[in-house]
């Protein structure tokens, strides 16, 4: 396969952007190759600069719900862009937006809108903070909640991914107040919430981790969460950036049955477009400034182009048989590649959650981010750069989670599945 275009745009890319890139997983430094510069898109396929064309299970790291340009979604930004792009006051679309969030998410009954998932996140815990009068946070190792100073402590993928856990210019004060306990581990929560008692303000969980591969909550963990949160008055924040809208209508919250005070999103309430949203109850969100206290701002929040964007796509979801028919074709792919290791010897612990899937290059059971990070990263390495020859863009990293999209067909998955068992045999 040629890549001799996107090479030199890499080359280029690098003179004026650091490491040629605008977000560091883009790189493919984990797996030893240059990034493919993208082109285009359509439905379940991304083109490359150089003319090829691959099933896309990386989906954009999950907006892409839909598929690429849709034209249901193509045609609500077009339509708004033409009643210009932007105002910085209100529009009806924000409630509109708002409304289906709150009718579709059980923790929320209201909500603000931000442009990403960092924000998103990072306004959830100032609001937390504040509301509770404590300044310590946590988090669990391996999960991601964007990179927001104090949440940039043992944080799953691009860190992981590079090998530092914590970032140069996180001030070690800062990085004090955020607390880390083990994924799928309620004792290891115990003892933190012990040892600082009545000074957490809260506790921030990915409800299916998806950023150190796509590791599903263990029975009882998430209600044990919920139960401990309640008995020490610290806010539950469930991280639905990736899982909200993706593992179900509702989110995770909505799939477990576990109800969390405040819920962030972002991904797939944009379409495509910069979104993110933190919402929970009431007389939590009701602190927020102009009604309460609590600062928060955004020159481009509840954007219009990303606000149609965001509507056209829940409508989309909102179609009867909608998340049937994905979690069909999820369980038909990762159980296909699953199959397709095993009969070439190779040993794969495959996870997956609704439309996130995940083979981690371990025999052991991942449950979390010790037993993630065994996986062998170079045999990863190998596979991906073979599924990526086969026409298969899965993401550059053992860390991520694969998503597969409405607009994947049989035959993508049927190519996907024997692409999967040649390039496992190629590797053995
Ligand atoms: C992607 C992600 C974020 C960060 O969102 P950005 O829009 O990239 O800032 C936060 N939390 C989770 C769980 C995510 O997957």
């Amino acid at each position: 396969m040629n890549h001799e275009r996107s090479s030199i745009l890499f080359q280029q890319a690098k003179t004026s952007i650091p490491g040629g890139v605008n977000s560091p997983v883009r790189a493919f430094k984990s797996v030893g190759a240059d990034p493919l510069f993208i082109k285009k898109a359509s439905g379940s396929h991304i083109h490359d600069e150089d003319g090829n064309v691959f099933i896309d299970y990386v989906g954009s790291w999950g907006p892409m719900i839909a598929g690429h340009c849709h034209p249901d979604i193509i045609a609500a930004v077009q339509d708004t862009m033409v009643s210009g792009a932007s105002f910085g006051a209100p529009t009806e679309r924000e409630t509109i937006l708002a409304n289906l969030v709150i009718d579709a998410v059980p923790s929320i009954e209201m909500v603000r809108m931000v442009s990403s998932g960092t924000e998103a996140t990072m306004s959830a815990i100032r609001l937390a903070r504040g509301y509770t009068g404590r300044d310590k946070i946590m988090k669990f190792s391996g999960c991601y909640h964007g990179h927001a100073d104090s949440l940039l402590v043992k944080a799953g993928s691009g860190a992981a991914t590079f090998g530092v856990p914590d970032s140069p210019g996180v001030p070690a004060d800062v990085a004090r107040l955020t607390l880390t306990a083990e994924y799928n581990s309620l004792d290891s929560v115990r003892s933190l919430v012990a040892a600082h008692k009545n000074s957490i303000a809260c506790i921030i969980v990915e409800p299916v981790a998806g950023n150190m591969g796509t590791v599903p909550p263990r029975e009882g963990f998430l209600e044990g969460l919920r139960e401990i949160c309640t008995n020490e008055g610290i806010i539950l924040i469930f991280d639905e950036v990736m899982s909200g809208f993706r593992v179900a209508y509702g989110g995770a919250q909505a799939l477990f049955g576990v109800t969390p005070d405040m819920t962030t999103l972002g991904k797939i309430i944009g379409g495509g477009l910069p979104v993110g949203a933190f919402g929970g109850k009431r007389d939590i969100m009701e602190k927020l400034s102009p009604s309460g206290g609590i600062y928060q701002a955004g020159t481009l929040s509840g954007n219009p182009l990303a606000m149609s964007a965001g509507i056209a796509t829940l409508n989309i979801l909102k179609q009867p048989g909608f998340y049937k028919a994905l979690e069909e074709k999820s369980r038909t792919v990762a159980d296909g590649i699953a199959k397709a290791a095993r009969d070439a010897g190779y040993p794969i612990y495959a996870t997956r959650v609704g439309s996130m899937f995940c083979a981690f290059f371990t025999s052991g059971e991942v449950f979390d981010w010790s037993t993630a990070s065994r996986c062998d990263t170079k045999a990863f390495a190998k596979y991906f750069l073979a599924m990526l020859d086969e026409g298969v863009y899965l993401a550059p990293s053992q860390f991520e989670t694969a998503f597969i999209s409405a607009a994947h067909t049989e035959s993508d998955i049927e190519k996907t599945i024997a692409a999967a068992a040649k390039c496992f045999k190629q590797i053995s």
